[in-house]
């Protein structure tokens, strides 16, 4: 969602007469666009910031000037903590306020101009950390070039399902959906500017219910219908999903659509009902079993990912080992894992039996052992099969280019720039660890 918002923030910024600049040292405006979600994350922006602010210093003395601007969760978290903390920071902006960046630019132009004139200024910074009432979507121009055949496309944002040890609630606020017709008018968009896979984008993307043209509401499995009848749109993936909110129309659009890829991220975070519970889940083990199940009869083939918290507050070893069970049950293709981080304001930080470090690093590294034998073993049965491969990027050693399988695995192949942006048939060749050597068919190319 960061990268999707980076994009929106770039387009917002073009028809002032920025253009994106791969070097730090050439940038007049560095926009640091932060993630809150981990404490590891958000102490990482501080250390970032003192590296500009040196920048900028150096800038200064040269007679050129650098802005900075803080956007994202931990500006929205942080607010004046983030200009009291760096006095250098020019923009605090928070993600639902982004849409605002050339007025809040306007602004910061405003108080350096005070500033170079000797006088001194009121406050630090320029601070933007409203909900406005108005969507932000209604105020984004429309998406520019998608070299990479693939775009992002944000359906749904916010969160109401508080979790425990979450803070999406408090950085990204409550639950809104996306009119489909504005979802729909996007993804048009999308694929006139090269896109042939749309991404549908939420922090609970399934619990999407926006309002459809003639006032009805559409599910997900609804916008996804619609968005397969675009001409042009070979590939729709979307995340991140709650077990909670996979209803029995999502399901089944997996087995109906072609266009629909057989991946799905769906975080269980536990494979302990206690522990689950604790969490404010709202499901036990059972369910996500359930659903694993459903799934796969519907598309036996289902690349299945999902994403892991160890240590959380009373976790000991049986609830842990009930994890480990569930994941030897499911066999996922891949997965996320991360160990507890206590965020200020979430009610995990108070709760009692924090595990210590040591405990959460021993769980954490059981488990990506696991997982990482699973992703193994899931690649290694593609090999020998014809894919289509979405070719998005060049790779690392002369020659080679990088795209997506259908179950969203990275494969590598030798073959011309110009099959990057597009849908081409691959033996996939090899099955790593983390990724697919693959051997482009000559003269072969998919549609889907
Ligand atoms: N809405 C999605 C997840 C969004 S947050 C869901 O409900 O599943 C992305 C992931 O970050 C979460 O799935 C969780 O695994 C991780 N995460 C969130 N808060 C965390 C915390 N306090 N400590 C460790 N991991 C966390
Ligand atoms: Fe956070 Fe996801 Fe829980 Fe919402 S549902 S509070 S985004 S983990």
């Amino acid at each position: 969602m960061n990268v999707y918002d980076s994009d929106r923030m770039v387009d917002l910024l073009r028809p002032l007469g920025y253009s994106l600049s791969n070097s730090l040292e050439q940038a007049d405006l560095v926009v640091v666009n932060t993630c809150h979600i981990r404490e590891h994350a958000s102490e990482k922006v501080y250390s970032d910031l003192g590296r500009l602010r040196d920048l900028k210093v150096e800038r200064r003395a040269g007679g050129r000037d650098l802005t900075i601007a803080v956007a994202g969760c931990v500006a929205q978290a942080e607010g004046e903590e983030i200009t009291r903390r760096q006095p250098a920071v020019d923009i605090v902006v928070g993600p639902q306020a982004y849409h605002r960046l050339p007025q809040l630019l306007a602004e910061a132009e405003r108080r350096a101009a005070i500033r170079r004139a000797g006088r001194r200024l009121p406050g630090a910074g320029v601070l933007d950390t409203d909900f406005p009432a108005e969507s932000k979507f209604d105020h984004l121009p429309s998406p520019k070039g998608v070299r990479t055949g693939s775009a992002f496309l944000s359906v749904q944002e916010g969160c109401d399902k508080f979790c425990t040890f979450c803070v999406v609630p408090y950085t990204r606020g409550a639950e809104y959906s996306r009119p489909a017709g504005a979802v729909l008018a996007e993804a048009r968009q999308l694929v006139a500017a090269g896109a042939v896979e749309v991404v549908l984008l939420g922090q609970n993307v399934n619990a999407y219910h926006g309002e459809a043209m003639d006032g009805s509401v559409w599910s997900l499995a609804r916008l996804i219908r619609a968005i397969a009848e675009i001409d042009g749109v070979a590939r729709i993936r979307y995340m991140t999903s709650h077990p909670r909110d996979m209803d029995d129309a999502l399901i089944a659009a997996h087995s109906e659509l072609s266009q629909l890829m057989p991946y799905l991220h769906l975080p269980v975070q536990s494979g302990s009902n206690r522990i689950l519970e604790s969490m404010n889940r709202g499901h036990g083990r059972e369910h996500f079993l359930r659903l694993v199940d459903r799934l796969r009869r519907v598309c036996p083939d289902i690349a299945l990912s999902s994403d892991f918290i160890v240590g959380f507050p009373g976790e000991g070893d049986d609830e842990f080992d009930d994890t480990m069970r569930l994941i030897e049950e499911v066999r996922f293709a891949s997965a996320f894992s991360f160990k507890y981080s206590r965020r200020p304001g979430t009610p995990g930080w108070s709760m009692t039996g924090q595990v210590s470090e040591r405990i959460k690093s021993a769980r954490l590294a059981a488990l990506q052992t696991l997982v990482a034998r699973q992703a193994h073993e899931f690649n290694r049965s593609k090999t020998d099969a014809v894919v289509p491969v979405l070719f998005s990027e060049m790779g690392r050693k002369p020659g080679q280019i990088v795209g997506k399988s259908p179950w969203l695995q990275s494969v590598y192949a030798y073959g011309p720039a110009n099959l990057i942006g597009r849908i081409v048939k691959v033996r996939l060749a090899e099955g790593h660890a983390n990724s697919l050597a693959g051997e482009i068919i000559a003269g072969q190319e998919a549609t889907a």
